[in-house]
């Protein structure tokens, strides 16, 4: 299971409500929440792993692990706050962004069972800025123009590079191969 990067059509798209909840999906979340860990994320929704469910999971300082599926927000403060927000999808990029100070939201557990959450502080952050990954929307839509614009060509940089560095390890492969086919010819 790979985090995907910026750039990748997977994060722009709408995710689909999950219909039931299978051993499948259950193994996603227990997957999402070893590869959020390993790169220190607090939050990871199923699209930045290349799968458009409605599902997401959260795991602030409190250390309690929370899975939301097919969650919906029911309300969201008046009151703003500004804070620095970075996603697993867009790494080493922070940026401060203001979302609304609380949220109100429902959802359904790995286990189907639904529960309604007030939350404020580095929760309610990460469940608005993970819940907008199911929509298709990046904390940085929520920057400045020109930090967005930025922070794309850097992204796009990166993706070329890693392609052309694929590509020259894809050449030497095969002359190697074509070594080892010449000398067993001979
Ligand atoms: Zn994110």
């Amino acid at each position: 299971m790979e985090i995907v990067q910026l750039g990748s059509e997977t994060l722009r798209q709408k995710s689909e409500t999950v219909t039931e909840i299978t051993e499948g999906v259950k193994k996603l979340v227990s997957d999402m929440f070893s590869v959020m860990i390993a790169a220190n994320g607090v939050g990871l929704a199923a699209p930045q792993v290349g799968v458009l469910k409605r599902l997401f999971i959260v795991r602030v300082d409190d250390g309690i692990r929370r899975t939301f599926i097919n969650p919906q927000i029911l309300e969201t403060s008046e009151e703003t706050e500004p804070s620095e927000e970075g996603c697993l999808s867009i790494r080493g990029v922070w940026y401060t962004i203001t979302r609304p100070k609380r949220v109100k939201i429902q959802a359904l557990d790995e286990n189907g069972k639904p529960f309604t959450l007030d939350a404020e502080g580095p929760l309610g952050r990460a469940i608005q800025h993970e819940n907008d990954h199911l929509n298709g929307i990046l904390y940085i839509d929520y920057a400045d123009a020109d930090f967005r614009q930025k922070t794309i060509e850097q992204f796009q940089r990166r993706a070329a590079r890693r392609e052309e560095k694929l590509a020259i390890k894809k050449a030497k492969s095969a002359r190697i191969a074509a070594k080892n086919a010449n000398k067993e010819g001979r």
